[in-house]
C-alpha cells in the first residue's frame, strides 16, 4: 500500500481549513486571479487602426478589411479564434488600444456574437488612390513626432486638413480619373503615396 506523501497531507489539511482551490462556477460567480488574460477588448479612444496587432496575432484572430472605394478600414476581432496570448496588447503601438480583460465566459451558440468590429477613415493618395493609412494613425504620428512631422508631407497635410488650415489655392492636380494624368510639380503639396510623390518630384508635366 502506498502512503500519501507529506506534501499531499499538507495540502489536504490546508484544504480542510481554507476550503477547496476550485470554485463552484457557474453556480457561484468566479473571480479570476491577478494577471488573468481574458477577452481582449479594444478601446476606441486609443485604438488608431494601425494594424500592428493583426500582424502579431498568432491565430489570425484580427482581420483588417480595407475598402478604398468607401475610404474605410474595418478591423474585426474574432473571439472564437483568439487564444488569449496577449500579443495584441503587448505590441499595441499606443499601448492602450486593446487591453486583456477579466472576461472569460465567452461561450455562445452564434459565432457572429463572438466578434467585434471597428471602423476607421482611410487617407488615400490623391493621385492614384493607394492607401496611405488610417487618418487616426496619421494624426497620432503627427502628435508623436511633433516638429519632426514637418518632414513628411502626407502627415502634415492630413493634420492641416483636419485643422482646416490647408491652403485652398493649390493648382489643379493630376486627377487619377484622367486618362493620361499630367505630372505637375505642385502635386508635392498634395497627399501622395511614396510612388506618386517620387514621380511628382522627379518629373514635371512635360516629362522632364
Ligand atoms: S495595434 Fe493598437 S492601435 Fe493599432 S490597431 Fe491594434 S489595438 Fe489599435
Ligand atoms: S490575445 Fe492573442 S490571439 Fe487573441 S487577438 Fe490578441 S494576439 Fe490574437
Amino acid at each position: 500500500m502506498k502512503y500519501p506523501k507529506l506534501r499531499e497531507i499538507g495540502e489536504a489539511i490546508r484544504a480542510l481549513i481554507k476550503g477547496p482551490y476550485t470554485s463552484k462556477y457557474p453556480f457561484e460567480p468566479h473571480t479570476p486571479p491577478k494577471k488573468f488574460r481574458g477577452k481582449p477588448i479594444p478601446d476606441d479612444e486609443y485604438c488608431i487602426g494601425c494594424m500592428a496587432c493583426s500582424e502579431v496575432c498568432p491565430p489570425d484572430a484580427i482581420e483588417v478589411v480595407d475598402d478604398p472605394e468607401k475610404g474605410i478600414r474595418k478591423i474585426y476581432r474574432y473571439y472564437d479564434r483568439c487564444i488569449f496570448c496577449g500579443q495584441c496588447e503587448v505590441n499595441c503601438i499606443t499601448e492602450k488600444g486593446v487591453q486583456m480583460s477579466n472576461e472569460y465566459d465567452l461561450a455562445a451558440f452564434d459565432r457572429n456574437k463572438l466578434r467585434c468590429e471597428q471602423e476607421f477613415e482611410l487617407v488615400l493618395c490623391e493621385k492614384c488612390g493607394a492607401i496611405i493609412g488610417s487618418k487616426k494613425h496619421l494624426l497620432w504620428l503627427v502628435k508623436k513626432l511633433g516638429p519632426l512631422a514637418y518632414g513628411n508631407f502626407p502627415l502634415i497635410l492630413t493634420a492641416q486638413k483636419e485643422l482646416k488650415t490647408l491652403m485652398p489655392d493649390i493648382p489643379p492636380s493630376s486627377h487619377p480619373s484622367s486618362e493620361s494624368p499630367p505630372r505637375v510639380r505642385s502635386d508635392v503639396f498634395r497627399i501622395l503615396c511614396p510612388k506618386c510623390r517620387h514621380e511628382a518630384l522627379i518629373f514635371d508635366q512635360y516629362g522632364h
